[in-house]
């Protein structure tokens, strides 16, 4: 390979509430490196600065590694919050100063076009590109996690709104007067099919039962639902009926998106999608139950990249913005 052909490498970056996944991935969508840093408050200069500098050692250190074969290309940052001009400051889940970030990234990277994207945005362009979406025309993207994010994907563009929030989904409302939910609403879908949510379901048909037993399968914290699948497995019924709420309220959410949307395919990812084995045929069977008729059989599909689709849609991002895919 002569001198000045490189070959393009893009930095995804997945800015988690407790760690930042970092990737190094090709221009056809493989990771090439990966490492986690644990997420702190970046609202200091020192702060940022540190991150930008820990991301270009990374990318630094490996690419030494590849003896001059490839560059970065581009720089793709996928932030939980609203990443909108607009709502600049809207980032429920890390305390991050933007404008220090982005002046700590260019200074680090000042040849490289850094870009910023929702983390479901970027989850949903990764399926898209290497995971579970792979030619879908149109994708809606759920991530089940602590919260609950939605990314809306048409022809290969992120449908962002207005003001940042399509793709909301977690705030559609479930339950008229159901549990209170940090938006100011009640009966959010959050309150019922995020992890914290089957967890305080799990909790409340327990108490409900006036049941104070201890028992082993317990959630240990309130974002645990693993413990509540253990639980499922283990035929316990407060469990039971905590994944049949969170499967009813997802796949009625899910048919109320449908109706507005309509897309191709519905991707959910997101930690509980580690357990979509369990639920998945469940929320199928309320989606059909509550959708209409042209949108019944819309394919409702689990993600294929889990918690690398962050970094591989948050490289996409930073590559189709260099290219003139948009
Ligand atoms: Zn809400």
């Amino acid at each position: 390979m002569g001198k000045g052909k490189f070959k393009d490498m893009y930095l995804g970056v997945d800015m988690g509430g407790t760690t930042v996944k970092i990737g190094l991935v090709t221009e056809d969508g493989q990771l090439f490196a990966t490492t986690t840093i644990p997420t702190v408050e970046y609202t200091t200069e020192s702060d940022c600065a540190k991150l930008a500098w820990d991301l270009s050692t990374f990318a630094r250190e490996n690419l030494a590694d590849t003896l001059g074969v490839y560059k970065i290309a581009g720089v793709g940052i996928a932030i939980p919050g609203v990443v909108s001009k607009r709502n600049p400051d809207l980032l429920p889940n890390i305390r991050l100063n933007f404008e220090m970030l982005h002046n700590a990234m260019s200074y680090e990277f000042p040849e490289t076009n850094v870009v910023y994207i929702n983390d479901a945005n970027a989850a949903g362009l990764g399926e898209l590109w290497q995971g579970s979406a792979v030619g879908a025309e149109s994708l809606l993207y759920i991530t089940l996690g602590t919260g609950i994010g939605g990314a809306l994907i048409s022809h290969g563009h992120i449908i962002t709104g207005f003001n940042g929030a399509a793709g909301e989904i977690g705030h559609l409302n479930v339950l008229p007067d159901g549990r209170e939910c940090g938006c100011g609403g009640h009966g959010c879908l959050e309150q019922y099919a995020s992890a914290k949510g089957v967890v305080k379901s799990y909790f409340e048909f327990k108490a409900e039962a006036g049941d104070t037993s201890e028992y082993e399968h317990d959630p240990k914290h309130p974002s645990d639902s693993l413990s509540v699948f253990e639980a499922y497995a283990d035929g316990n019924e407060y469990a039971i009926r905590a994944i049949q709420t969170f499967s009813e309220m997802l796949g009625l959410a899910l048919s109320q998106a449908a109706c507005i949307f309509d897309p191709h395919m519905i991707l959910l990812g997101g930690g509980m999608a580690g357990s979509a084995d369990v639920f998945l045929p469940m929320v199928v069977s309320s989606y059909k139950e509550h959708s209409i008729k042209p949108v019944r059989n819309t394919e409702i599909r689990k993600s294929a990249l889990g918690n690398k689709s962050g970094m591989i849609g948050a490289a996409y991002y930073a590559l189709s913005k260099n290219s003139t895919w948009e």
